[in-house]
């Protein structure tokens, strides 16, 4: 069966069309600047030869539109028709309570639409990505893998808030935790290369990219995780502030005359990496800088490794023990440099990494150093075979 996977962002779409026969990628391209002046698809057949294409496209239909034209082109497609697509996996970042993928059917689709509220920047893309395959692909099967359904197996210690309890009911305030589907594919992966079911296994997983997060993984599911009711929780990101004190928030907002919207974008956008260092939120720029003596991106720098190893830290304690630690995404795959300060001093949890094996960038890799209890892997992450798998085990469940 061929599965088309959709990650719809406001003003792009990015899509990965798989023959799950044998899990290969046949095409995978990207559409960008959405209702922006300077449209363009570009579009990637593997085996043969890519399309660019500029048009003008007003909206995530026109966009999906223009995908599938690509996928079915004379010279670049893949697929002769559409009828070639068994269904369509959709990343959908907010998922409520939803503890797994789910078919969409009217039903779902309004309570996606509800969850519109609590991940606007996400979820609105993506329910238009869901409307425009409805219109276009009527017959085809769609399905929603949401970011946050891997972290639902959280247990109720992990995910209230300490508020008082009503309010946070009625305003659906809780952790929800966030790149679940990536979390969940390199701990599959791990327990793979450790030859163990996951579900015996204590399993840490750092997603460290401009986003980043970590998880602890117990039995197989998700115990605790670094992100909360947004993705502005946990570690220092790029731009986002992660764990304040947030007695900051009414502070500021007191002595600088903020509303709630600059709050938010000063958190979101001005902070983390980029707030401290004044130099970039890109943790390349942040180690250039340092290797030239700036004392601020070696500050942010320290703040970020400190948080990664505080976490770290802390789900260790709260699996009692620690079987697999995984780095994963933008950083976690390329920098060794950050994951030797994440690990380093860390002999006393059994975490001891290899120097030489953890050269390594943008490929899967076991860098534990000879001895050391804990084994520690890089794993590239692949959210889009993920997306594709729990869409074809939906189909196949019928
Ligand atoms: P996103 O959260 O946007 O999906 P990614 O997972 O793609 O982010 O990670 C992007 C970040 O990864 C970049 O901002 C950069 O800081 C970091 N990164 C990527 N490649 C390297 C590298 N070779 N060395 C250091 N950092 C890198």
């Amino acid at each position: 069966m061929k599965i088309l996977v959709l990650n719809c962002g406001s003003s792009s779409v990015k899509y990965q069309l798989f023959d799950m026969a044998d899990e290969t990628v046949l095409a995978r391209g990207l559409v960008e600047r959405i209702g922006i002046p300077g449209s363009v698809l570009t579009h990637r057949p593997t085996g043969k030869n890519k399309l660019v294409r500029e048009a003008e496209i007003t909206d995530h239909k026109a966009a999906v539109r223009l995908c599938l034209e690509a996928l079915t082109d004379q010279q670049h497609g893949v697929i002769k028709d559409y009828s070639e697509i068994g269904a369509v996996g959709h990343r959908i970042v907010h998922g409520g309570d939803f503890c797994d993928s789910v078919l969409i059917t009217q039903e779902t689709k309004a309570i996606i639409s509800d969850l519109v509220k609590l991940a606007p920047l996400h979820n609105g893309p993506g329910l238009r990505g869901i409307e425009a395959c409805e219109a276009i692909l009527p017959a085809t099967p769609q399905v929603a893998v949401f970011d946050t359904a891997f972290h639902q197996s959280m247990p109720p210690h992990a995910y209230t808030y300490s508020l008082p309890y009503e309010l946070c009911q009625r305003h659906h305030i809780r952790r929800y935790g966030f790149h679940g589907t990536s979390h969940k594919y390199v701990a599959l992966r791990a327990a793979n290369l450790v030859d163990k079911p996951l579900a015996e296994l204590k399993v840490i997983t750092c997603h460290l990219g401009n986003g980043s997060s970590i998880t602890a993984v117990k039995n197989g599911r998700s115990w605790d995780t670094s992100m909360g009711f947004t993705p502005l929780a946990g570690l220092t990101m790029g731009t986002r502030c992660g764990d304040i004190d947030p007695a900051i928030v009414t502070f500021l907002m007191e002595k600088e005359g903020y509303t709630p919207a600059d709050m938010d974008r000063l958190m979101n956008r001005q902070s983390g990496v980029l707030g401290v260092s004044g130099v970039s939120s890109d943790f390349r720029d942040i180690e250039a800088a340092m290797a030239e003596g700036n004392e601020r991106a070696r500050l942010a720098w320290d703040i970020f490794v400190h948080t990664a190893k505080k976490y770290i830290g802390a789900y260790v304690a709260v699996l009692n023990g620690l079987d697999v630690l995984v780095f994963t995404a933008g950083l976690g795959e390329n920098s060794p440099e950050a994951r030797e300060a994440i690990c380093r001093d860390m002999d006393y949890l059994g975490i001891k990494i290899d120097p030489g094996e953890n050269r390594v960038r943008g490929q899967e890799k076991e860098i534990t150093a000879p001895g050391a209890r804990v084994r520690t892997f890089v794993i590239p992450t692949n959210e889009e075979l993920m997306i594709a798998r729990e869409t074809m085990a939906f189909v196949q469940a019928g």
